[in-house]
């Protein structure tokens, strides 16, 4: 997969709008009004969970500066709710969202990471 260009158009086609479209199989974790969660497919901790708004964003860069303040407070409840869920909160996890090339994003529908189940090490590798 090429690096997502976050000033692009959204591609209605990628392979997250498939998954939460029901086109494309996942392995779901959550679902509600404004979010969708399953299990990342290459899992870099033991749980490692991406969560997706609903609506057409491209990045959180698209996101934040489109999305009503309902579908951004339903995002943000939901990440909560399943880090809560699986109980990441004691132990802690982290939430990452991905914008453009030099940060590897590399599929064009907003997700946010979350990761856990270990220690995770530096926030930023060397
Ligand atoms: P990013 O680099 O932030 O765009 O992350 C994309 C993530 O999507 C990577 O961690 C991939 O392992 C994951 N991924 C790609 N295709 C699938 C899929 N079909 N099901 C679940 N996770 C996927």
């Amino acid at each position: 997969m090429t690096p997502v260009d976050p000033t692009m158009p959204y591609d209605d086609q990628n392979i997250f709008a498939k998954i939460l479209r029901g086109e494309l199989p996942c392995t779901k974790v959550y679902e509600d009004e404004w979010a969708f969660a399953f299990e990342d497919i290459h899992p870099q901790a033991p749980e490692h969970i991406l969560v997706l708004p609903k609506g057409a964003y491209v990045s959180w860069d698209d996101f934040s500066a489109r999305a009503s303040a309902e579908e951004i407070a339903g995002f943000v409840r939901a990440i909560g709710k399943i880090a809560r869920d699986k109980g990441l909160v004691e132990p802690g996890y982290r939430a990452i969202a991905n914008v453009g090339p030099d940060s590897g994003q590399l599929v064009p529908h907003l997700h946010v990471h979350i990761c856990g189940g270990r220690p995770l090490g530096a926030l930023v590798p060397a």
